[in-house]
């Protein structure tokens, strides 16, 4: 069983990633985008780190919910809404339950990942973070490590297709060729997840 902790440990560990690869994310948004994914991500995950340190909630559903409201509200880029809406709505599934198994968070994971679909109005294989996110959540039936695995190939794979949502839809076919900066975010929170949850 999962219990608030370990959740909050997965967002502080998504931080550290996120810290780490802020620069990166920045590079992969400059020719597609306008080069603020890294910074986004990186002003959004502190904020939660520090919302989630100033007043740690006890139950995982709590974490999941104020990282989310977090994200909402302290990233200005398309992005935050989306990240805040997957772990809102994977809070809100989790319930007020003190512990949640892995069957749990992986069921609450597929809707979190649905919500993103429904309010972002895109599929897998139109260049967004669900190229990673929707494969990664589809491997937790596996193993968490499988699904940072899949969650990293997809974002991979966003290097040959056309976006047709967000920013980089924009460009047409110039967007073919570069990995999409948000798939490549999305397969650093799975592996962060795989990560927690191998500390044990
Ligand atoms: P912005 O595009 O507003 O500058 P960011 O740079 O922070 O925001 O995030 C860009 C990422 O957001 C993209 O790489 C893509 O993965 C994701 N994204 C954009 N629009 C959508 C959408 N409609 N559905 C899902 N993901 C999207
Ligand atoms: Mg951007």
């Amino acid at each position: 069983m999962r219990d608030a902790d370990f959740f909050r440990r997965w967002m502080t560990t998504t931080a550290a990633a996120v810290e780490r690869e802020a620069d990166r994310l920045t590079e992969l948004d400059s020719p597609i985008g306008d080069a603020d994914h890294g910074s986004n991500m990186l002003r959004g995950f502190t904020a939660v780190r520090v919302a989630l340190e100033a007043d740690p909630p006890t139950t995982p559903g709590a974490v999941l919910q104020l990282a989310g409201r977090t994200l909402i509200s302290t990233v200005g880029g398309a992005s935050g809404p989306l990240y805040g809406m997957l772990l809102r709505r994977t809070g809100k599934d989790l319930g007020d339950a003190v512990e949640v198994s892995d069957d749990d968070l992986r069921k609450a994971l597929y809707a979190g990942v649905g919500a993103v679909a429904q309010l972002g109005g895109a599929a897998p294989g139109d260049k967004t973070m669900l190229d990673a996110l929707v494969p990664g959540v589809a491997a937790l039936s596996t193993s968490y490590r499988a699904a940072g695995d899949a969650a990293e190939n997809g974002a991979r794979a966003t290097v040959p297709i056309l976006a047709r949502k967000g920013r980089a839809s924009y460009l047409g076919e110039r967007s073919i060729g570069h990995q999409d900066p948000g798939a490549t975010s999305s397969a650093l929170v799975l592996a962060a997840l795989a990560d927690v949850a191998d500390a044990g």
